[in-house]
């Protein structure tokens, strides 16, 4: 088992389709300043959306040259960091629970903060 453990699992969903994304490696010339964090990218083969900790949703350049993308930003009210769409309903398209990969904090689009552990 050669997993390479991060402290703390995180399980981003792909903001487009909503479903779990999986971690990749990043075979573009996108440095991450040296951080190991793994990236991760949606099950769609079409889809291009990434995300990584340290930098949040973006596209790869390249892929899609001819807008530019509006990647959702969505950041932690106490440390900055990007965070990650963790949870969606169903029965409630507009709801959106994202979740900070650092101090683990969530929010929703409707504004709440949620107090974790
Ligand atoms: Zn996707
Ligand atoms: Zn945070």
């Amino acid at each position: 088992m050669a997993s390479v453990q991060t402290k703390r699992e995180i399980h981003p969903l792909c903001y487009e389709h909503h479903n779990e994304m999986t971690p990749v490696q990043l075979r573009l010339k996108t440095r991450i300043n040296g951080s190991k964090s793994p990236a991760y990218a949606c099950r769609e083969p079409s889809c291009l959306i990434r995300y990584t900790k340290p930098r949040g949703y973006f596209m790869p350049p390249g892929g899609n040259q001819l807008e530019e993308e509006i990647t959702p930003c969505v950041t932690c009210p106490h440390d900055g960091t990007p965070m990650y769409l963790a949870r969606v309903r169903r029965d409630e398209r507009s709801f959106r629970l994202w979740r900070c990969p650092e101090c683990n904090v969530s929010r929703t689009n409707l504004g709440s903060l949620l107090a974790s552990a």
